[in-house]
């Protein structure tokens, strides 16, 4: 897990409209593969000067040849391209057919699905799944920090009991039965979402996962639940004597952002265990945190993402289960 502290100021500052990019926009920025190699290039060294995408050191160069490589560290004393030490790791793929991919993933709403991907590039089904999977890991495992106020509140995601098989129902009563709790908490300076799917909503997990997230004693607000008694600098409203806002103690932001998961899980995704809600959950966050921003700085962000992020094949198989991923 890597640690972020998300800065108001990487929201677009003041702007009423975001700038996307058309098709033949898309055509022209990458025209050439060597158009795509600049623009990779850029993101990685702005200031020109390269670094080792392996071990990060600055002591590395560009080989003329570019063979067997493009570049290579003097530090580690090994040839790396761009793709390596990233999510791209091993791809084969153009470095423009990766930025295709990149583009229409983010530009379409609830993501895109490999069978569209494999017809949009001409790339095997296969190949374009995992190319999804490699582009939505930049999304994955991060853990920000929030300066606060905060909004905490807790939900159950899942199937309805009554449209399971009759083998697979709980019958354990109503409530929330065969779902996942999932917590999450929103700032409400920057509007940044972070979510986790836990085990329970006990009080020692649901206020560990506060204090993972928010600045010591940053303003909290919360619901009337039990759980978060005692969690310092908290007010809460009362649902259940009918209050839901009073002044600026509400929830209505995380609870908007609930209502916006659960739509977009039932339009995609029909069942997903606990452990592959935690990577939707993380992709949907990371969308949402960055969809005021301008397309081409929302893939930019994504290159930058998957630094560091080396996806193997076998991993996501085991850790994903190709079967149950709908898109
Ligand atoms: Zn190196």
């Amino acid at each position: 897990m890597s640690t972020t502290t998300v800065r108001a100021s990487q929201k677009a500052p003041g702007k009423a409209h975001r700038e996307g990019i058309s098709v033949l926009q898309m055509t022209e920025l990458f025209a050439t593969e060597q158009h795509a190699v600049d623009w990779f290039e850029a993101i990685h060294w702005p200031t020109g000067e390269i670094a080792c995408l392996r071990c990060g050191s600055d002591d590395a160069y560009r080989v003329k040849s570019a063979k067997p490589m493009p570049y290579r560290c003097r530090t580690c004393r090994r040839y790396f391209s761009l793709k390596t030490g990233t999510a791209m790791e091993d791809s084969k793929l153009p470095l423009r057919m990766w930025a295709w991919a990149i583009y229409l993933e983010l530009t379409s709403l609830k993501g895109v699905s490999s069978m569209k991907l494999h017809r949009d590039l001409g790339v095997r089904q296969a190949t374009a799944w995992f190319m999804l999977h490699r582009i939505r890991e930049a999304f994955a495992g991060i853990a920000p920090l929030f300066e606060g106020p905060v909004e905490v509140d807790e939900t159950y995601v899942g199937g309805l009991e009554r449209n399971k098989h009759r083998s697979k129902r709980q019958n354990l009563g109503r409530g929330p039965v065969g779902k996942t709790a999932v917590v999450g908490m929103k700032d409400r300076t920057t509007g940044q979402v972070v979510a986790r799917v836990v085990p329970n909503t006990t009080a020692c997990t649901l206020q560990g996962f506060v204090e993972e997230h928010r600045v010591p004693n940053a303003p909290v607000y919360t619901d009337g639940s039990t759980a978060y008694d005692g969690l310092p600098n908290r007010e809460a409203v009362h649902h259940s004597v009918g209050e839901y806002v009073r002044d600026m103690v509400h929830t209505n932001g995380v609870e908007s952002f609930w209502s916006m998961l659960k739509r977009a899980h039932k339009g995609v995704y029909h069942r997903l265990s606990p452990k592959h809600l935690q990577r939707y959950v993380d992709v949907f966050a990371g969308r949402q945190n960055i969809r005021e921003w301008d397309t081409l700085a929302q893939m930019q962000h994504v290159v930058a993402a998957m630094v560091g992020r080396r996806l193997m094949y076998r991993d996501l198989i085991a850790d994903t289960g190709q079967s149950s991923l709908a898109t």
